[in-house]
């Protein structure tokens, strides 16, 4: 497979956003690993990131703003042999849907969750965001954030997630392995990309991000890995904890009989 079979069309993304850099390396995780796209289902919330879904040529579905995680956990559990990954934009991630984020960790179903985090509400003209670091003044913030922000790789982490990782959109090839990891993972992989809105925030940029990140060598020990999601002046990327642990399980609904006539009976 070649990235090109599972891409149509050019989104309608500002020139430069950080989406762009996701779907490249999407794509070319998926042909890597040689997926056929009629196996491949992707969720999408709303947001700049989850409009990327309509130029997909994999079976995509698109979810009410931070929920692509509760139909992507749903697909997963009726038909296991689907590469199902849910997306989502930092806002509907870890702010509408952060309690699904905490329970998909919890539980374990094997699907990914890419999580286009440019610390800003897009889509809608650069709200502040539950990941706008403090001080930060958007248009729903004109005195600056005073909340904290949400740490989503500690939160995944503490909830009991069996795999963490964070990217970034600046450096394709490592997000790519990434991605890949994380769908060869057998449990939940949640995976925070940091990827900047070069229209709406002037202040998380790719300088800024190159400035800060560095990789990690290796997954560590959950102690370690959460002390390393605490880190604030520089950015370590890279997985920072995996772990093997039983997947959820159910028989699979696509493998059962069923009668539909039944079904049609009682909507008569
Ligand atoms: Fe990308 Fe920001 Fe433009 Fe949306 S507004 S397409 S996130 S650069």
């Amino acid at each position: 497979m070649e990235p090109g079979d599972y891409l149509c069309g050019t989104p309608a993304w500002c020139a430069g956003c950080g989406n762009f850099s996701v779907r490249i390396a999407l794509s070319q995780a998926l042909a890597e690993l040689n997926l056929q796209p009629k196996d491949v289902l992707l969720f999408a919330d709303v947001g700049c990131g989850g409009n990327g879904n309509n130029w997909f040529k994999t079976y995509v579905f698109h979810s009410l703003h931070g929920r692509s995680l509760p139909p992507a956990i749903g697909a997963k559990i009726v038909n296991p042999e689907l590469t199902v990954i849910a997306q989502a934009g930092d806002g509907g991630a870890y702010g509408e849907g952060l309690n699904h984020l905490a329970h998909a960790c919890r539980i374990n179903v094997p699907v990914v969750y890419l999580v286009h985090n440019n610390q800003i509400y897009s889509l809608t003209a650069g709200q502040a965001s539950p990941a706008t670091d403090v001080g930060s003044k958007t248009v729903s913030t004109p005195f600056g954030v005073s909340e904290f922000p949400v740490n989503p790789l500690a939160l995944a982490i503490s909830a009991g997630a069996s795999f963490v990782a964070r990217g970034f959109s600046g450096d394709i090839a490592h997000l790519k392995e990434l991605i890949k990891s994380a769908i060869l993972h057998k449990g939940f992989a949640f995976i925070d990309v940091l990827q900047p809105c070069v229209t709406l925030n002037k202040v998380n940029t790719f300088a800024w991000y190159k400035e800060r990140v560095y990789k990690l060598d290796k997954p560590l020990d959950k102690v370690a890995a959460f002390e390393r999601a605490l880190e604030k002046e520089r950015i370590p990327i890279g997985i920072f904890y995996e772990e093997s642990r039983p997947v959820y399980y159910n028989k699979p609904l696509v493998s059962a009989p069923v009668d539909v006539s039944k079904f049609v009976e009682e909507f008569k």
